[in-house]
């Protein structure tokens, strides 16, 4: 198998047809002698998606499918689709069309010169709230700088990957995914083509603001200690200040008898201090929750059908 090409699938109804219209157009006359597959994860979709893919699967033996239990979330519909890709090469793509399919043929070509991964940089994006922009925009960048690896920023899921790293991908057990992250930890060589993103095709998106938060803290905690290390440093800033003033209250008390009644200054620092506390103890938790998460060991995720079989696991190490 030349290629494959995964497909994450929540509530798509309306953008399945054109986009499978769309991937046949450009991956048909591609020269993929041993043949290409394409993997759609329906991640507990409430519409007529799964019903679409399993007609479509009907008609060409290249679709397969996973059906999820229930909704997963998006890095993992992915995580399932690395678990039974057979491609030498594998495409990552958003079922919206806001990834243009196009775009693989120019992908796959720079996968033949020699890198391994070769992912789609944004350079505009089109009909997304000012706000997720933004948001967007900044969480690229304050990942980029409290972190050691280079993750590139304004960069999605879509793009070419080879064997290696598909193999790479599926040793990496973590519950909390952050697949482009692990993509820029796992290394060799990797480069990009730039692209700009279109409105999404239909229908609406399925990132709420609550699914993004919890894919930055993800990326966040997954891929950098700094915020833990800020709370640490934080606290001693905080403490040495702290002792100081005390010093000062000290000696106006016992010494020079020129104290106030204080409310003011007594209520700030109460506020002040407990408001860092608290920042402190959520940092704790975020990392102590996925750490747990982890401890589970649950599986990933509940396959309710398909028609694929799961691969078996590389040998670790
Ligand atoms: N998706 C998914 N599970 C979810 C949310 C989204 O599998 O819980 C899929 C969705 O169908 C699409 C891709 O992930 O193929 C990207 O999602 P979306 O377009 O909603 O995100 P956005 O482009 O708005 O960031
Ligand atoms: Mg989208």
């Amino acid at each position: 198998m030349d290629l494959s090409v995964i497909i994450p699938i929540y509530n798509e109804e309306e953008n399945i047809p054109a986009l499978y219209e769309r991937l046949r157009g450009v991956l048909d006359p591609m020269p993929l002698p041993e043949g290409y597959e394409f993997i759609f994860i329906n991640d507990g979709s409430r519409d007529q998606s799964l019903p679409l893919i399993q007609t479509l699967a009907l008609r060409d033996p290249r679709v397969r499918f996973i059906n999820f239990s229930r909704n997963f979330g998006h890095q993992i519909a992915v995580t399932a689709g690395l678990d039974r890709a057979e491609g030498e090469a594998v495409v990552i793509i958003d079922a919206d069309l806001q990834d243009p399919p196009e775009l693989i043929p120019q992908l796959h070509q720079k996968l033949r010169e020699g890198y391994e991964v070769v992912y789609a940089k944004r350079r505009s994006r089109q009909g997304e709230s000012a706000a997720k922009k933004l948001t967007a925009k900044l969480f690229y960048r304050i990942l980029a700088s409290i972190t050691h690896i280079s993750i590139p920023v304004d960069t999605g899921d879509f793009r070419v990957i080879s064997r290696k790293v598909v193999e790479a991908l599926r040793r990496m057990p973590e519950q909390n995914k952050f697949i482009r992250g692990q993509i820029s930890w796992i290394g060799y060589r990797q480069t990009y083509l730039e692209y700009d993103r279109a409105e999404r095709a239909g229908g609406e998106t399925g990132y709420t603001y609550r699914k993004m938060l919890k894919l930055a803290l993800d990326g966040i905690t997954a891929f950098s200690d700094v915020p833990l290390k800020a709370a640490t440093v934080g606290g001693f800033l905080v403490s040495g200040v702290a002792f100081l003033v005390m010093l000062y209250t000290l000696y106006a008390r016992f010494v020079s008898h020129d104290y106030q009644p204080g409310w003011a200054s007594l209520m700030v620092s109460i506020l002040f201090l407990g408001g860092v506390q608290l920042i402190a103890v959520g940092i704790i938790g975020e990392y102590m929750a996925r750490l747990s998460a982890n401890v589970r060991q649950r599986p990933l995720y509940i396959v309710s059908e398909s028609n694929l079989p799961e691969l078996p696991l590389p040998p670790q190490r």
